[in-house]
């Protein structure tokens, strides 16, 4: 994060969030401080954008909320990246300028200094003189020579540069489509691989299937238990799913306590028959506390399973997805709902 507002803007911006985290009930901690002080600046378009969307539907942001928009964009955010890649790219830029115009000065120099020694060049030379030019011209080579290779080296630096870049790009891009928690993809990865996996659907003319999972009361768990065994569960949660899954199928956490399975080229049954098995695995499974041993009792899930229509709009395709899921939750919980 990176911030340059003058001291009185930034009081001011400090003034409006503090405000805001008033109106809306929200505790005074940093993350909101955060989220709220660059609403109040309004230089975050899609946070701003984000924000207004949950204030328009519910009128509030929730505690679950806030951390995912300060996840989705601030910690990640992409135009703090780009910022940070063009300055850098920048720089690398005016080096190899730099190299090119201190190469092209140091060969005009030589080459005037070879054109004076040309014009001394006489028909009758004495064997002095002829010495003498032969000492000169081999002082231009080793200066042409001197040249060259300090312009070889600025750009083996450059292009070393240039490589570095590239690999924190793939860094960042990675990072941002990485939940932080559970080390899958979060909302925006998941949200890109929607669109490829549907596109490829359509191109291959395969079935594409989607499973949103839920936690069951999970609430109850961070009440009883604190955050950070909340944390532990959710974590757990994520890789029991990511070792149920296998091939070109993907888990994403698509929120707080929320998962989706994308799964390509399976046919609804098959989706069905995945999700009632990761349901089992979870109802089998008796969870203790790393360091007391204590019981957790049964973490349980909810799953709603679709396929997707031909030519369905994205929004069609997950709102099924999230009736079904509503459905195993209105209808007692752990359970499977096919749409
Ligand atoms: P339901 O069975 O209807 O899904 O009930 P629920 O309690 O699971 O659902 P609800 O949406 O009421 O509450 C979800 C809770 O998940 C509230 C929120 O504090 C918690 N939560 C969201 N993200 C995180 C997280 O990253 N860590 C922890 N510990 N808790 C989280
Ligand atoms: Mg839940
Ligand atoms: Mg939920």
């Amino acid at each position: 994060m990176q911030y340059q507002d003058t001291i009185d803007d930034s009081r001011q911006y400090l003034r409006l969030a503090l405000e805001l985290i008033g109106k809306y009930g929200l505790p005074t901690d940093p993350l909101n401080y955060c989220i709220w002080y660059e609403y109040a600046s309004e230089k975050n378009k899609a946070l701003n954008a984000a924000i207004d969307r949950h204030l328009n539907s519910r009128g509030v942001v929730s505690e679950k909320d806030s951390r995912e928009l300060y996840n989705q964009y601030i910690a990640n955010s992409e135009e703090v990246v780009t910022t940070l890649v063009q300055k850098k790219l920048k720089k690398v830029f005016f080096e190899i300028i730099g190299a090119i115009t201190t190469t092209n000065q140091n060969f005009s120099q030589s080459e005037n200094n070879l054109a004076s020694i040309n014009e001394s060049m006489a028909l009758n030379l004495s064997e002095t003189d002829v010495e003498i030019i032969v000492n000169q011209i081999k002082q231009e080579i080793t200066s042409l020579e001197t040249t060259n290779s300090a312009f070889k080296d600025e750009l083996r630096q450059a292009t070393s540069e240039i490589n570095e870049l590239k690999f924190k790009m793939a860094h960042y891009r990675n990072q941002a489509i990485k939940d932080p928690l559970t080390r899958i993809d979060n909302r925006r990865g998941f949200d890109r691989k929607l669109k490829e996996a549907i596109d490829k659907a359509k191109t291959d003319d395969t079935p594409l299937c989607l499973i949103i999972a839920d936690i069951d009361h999970f609430k109850k768990v961070n009440d009883t238990h604190g955050h950070l065994v909340g944390d532990n569960v959710i974590r757990m949660v994520a890789a029991t799913i990511k070792n149920s899954i296998k091939g070109k199928d993907l888990v994403a956490r698509i929120g707080g306590e929320e998962f989706a399975i994308l799964l390509p080229d399976t046919p609804v049954e098959g989706a069905m028959k995945l999700a009632d098995i990761i349901r089992l695995t979870f109802e089998r499974l008796d969870l203790k506390k790393k360091n007391t041993g204590e019981s957790l009792g049964k973490i349980t899930l909810s799953f709603g399973v679709t396929s997707h229509k031909k030519d369905e709009v994205t929004s069609d395709f997950l709102n099924r997805a999230d009736e079904a899921l509503y459905q195993s939750k209105k209808t007692g919980r752990n359970k499977v709902t096919g749409r």
